[in-house]
């Protein structure tokens, strides 16, 4: 790698939407020598270079993977390519995760290349551990990231050539917007920036609170009210068993009986699910959760709470009304030990949590039309089969920190083959 310089203090966005903090103390910026830009506050905001080879958008698990395969390429950040993110700070989608969801409750955090997490306290944050990990991460490999930018477009810049440049188009949060032109995208913008929402009859007239785990900070949010958490995947756990201890009063809705694997969550486990996920992507359909996929580990808090009955399912959702919810009711063909047999009806709820997942952030790619007929993007794990200037990195099985990993790498390397061509 070019000799690098210190180039400034990140001094910005060090606490998340909660309010937890995200980094310890401000960790001065790494730009490679040759980078000229502008800062802002101590954040990089700008670059003087508008026409570079490749622009990777999205700087998680993903996007820093990307990023870091291409500069292993001999590709130089800033020059050869740049790394827009739409947060404030480091961290991904992991730096707006609540701050009950420490590192010891997630599936597990997968190191990037080229330096390992490390062994952090699994009573801390996960928001605040890898916010921290992917600073460290962008400092040590001069990313230059330059946040906070919105990419709110990419176009061809001729019409059914694909060999023409693309036109990246990004807004800051004060709306400033600039435009870039480059060879080949990797996009890495994850998915936590689109939330699902189910649609129900009613949901509409509903007056209490609707949100969704996307806005989830803390129990303490919801004293005194009864909260119907809807999801049968590890947030609607994770977030039952905390407002329960809290003495707030839950109902849990989802579609099927929740299943509870008695195994542990390892790298086994993961690779399986992501296996099942892979074949949907290649061929193009629409793309199932990773997360959703994974299951549910038996552990002895989530045992407690069948136990204690904060998890036993109502089942489906028929309607929503001004006051509440409709449940269908579960028949005996359907029900099981967390999803008892019940004729379901009215209940009374003030607040509805969606923890019902999310879909692919991908509106930016539009213009370019790379979706199947089927819906979803069809890849060979990174690489649009319809675009060769199009790379897709945590996409698909790759939604989990093994797989963004992965296919970061990927991306990386069939980018950079790609301009080499
Ligand atoms: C509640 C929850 C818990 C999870 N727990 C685990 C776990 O324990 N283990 C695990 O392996 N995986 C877990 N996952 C999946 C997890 O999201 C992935 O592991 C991984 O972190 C995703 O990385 P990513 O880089 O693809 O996306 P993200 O981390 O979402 O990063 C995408 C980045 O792109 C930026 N971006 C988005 N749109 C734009 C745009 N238009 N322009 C510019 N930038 C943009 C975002 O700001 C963000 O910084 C969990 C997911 C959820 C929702």
């Amino acid at each position: 790698m070019k000799p690098q310089h210190w180039f400034g203090e990140i001094a910005v966005g060090l606490k998340n939407r909660c309010g937890n903090s995200l980094r310890k103390r401000a960790v001065p910026t790494r730009v490679s020598e040759n980078w000229t830009g502008e800062l802002e506050r101590g954040r990089i905001v700008g670059n003087e270079n508008t026409r570079v080879k490749i622009v990777v958008i999205g700087a998680g698990q993903a996007g820093l993977s990307a990023a870091h395969t291409l500069v292993r390429k001999s590709l130089e950040p800033g020059t050869d390519f740049i790394v827009l993110d739409a947060n404030e700070g480091p961290g991904g989608a992991w730096r707006h995760r609540w701050p009950s969801l420490t590192l010891g409750k997630a599936h597990g955090i997968h190191d990037l290349p080229g330096l390992e997490l490390g062994k952090p306290d699994p009573e801390e944050p996960a928001s605040a551990v890898v916010s921290r990990y992917y600073g460290s991460y962008e400092d040590e490999f001069a990313l230059a990231v330059q946040r906070p930018y919105r990419v709110t477009g990419v176009r061809s810049t001729r019409e059914n050539d694909l060999s023409a440049p693309l036109e990246i188009t990004a807004r800051r949060a004060d709306g400033a917007e600039r435009t870039w032109t480059a060879q080949a995208i990797i996009n890495a913008t994850g998915a936590w920036d689109q939330p699902f929402w189910p649609y129900y009859p009613g949901i509409e007239s509903f007056a209490g609170r609707q949100l969704h785990t996307k806005d989830y900070c803390s129990p303490q949010e919801f004293e005194g009210q009864r909260v119907l958490v809807v999801g049968g995947g590890a947030s609607a756990v994770q977030f039952l068993l905390p407002l329960a201890e809290a003495g707030i009063d839950t109902l849990w809705s989802t579609r099927r009986a929740p299943v509870f694997l008695d195994r542990e969550f390892d790298m086994n486990w993961g690779i399986d699910v992501e296996r099942r996920v892979r074949e949907r992507t290649e061929a193009g359909l629409q793309t199932l959760s990773v997360v959703g996929a994974t299951g549910l580990a038996l552990t002895d808090e989530y045992k407690r709470g069948i136990d204690q009955g904060t998890l036993i399912s109502r089942g489906p959702l028929r309607s929503i009304t001004t006051d509440g919810v409709v449940f269908a009711g579960v028949d005996a063909e359907a029900a099981g030990d967390i999803m008892p047999a019940w004729p379901g009806g009215h209940e009374h709820v003030d607040v509805i949590l969606w923890a019902t997942g999310f879909k692919p952030a991908l509106k930016h790619l539009a213009p370019l039309k790379l979706r199947s007929p089927h819906g979803g993007i069809a890849t060979d794990g990174a690489r649009v089969f319809v675009d060769p200037r199009v790379y897709l990195a945590g996409y698909g099985a790759g939604a989990s920190t093994i797989g963004a990993t992965r296919t970061g790498r990927l991306a990386g390397t069939a980018a950079a083959q790609f301009i080499a061509d």
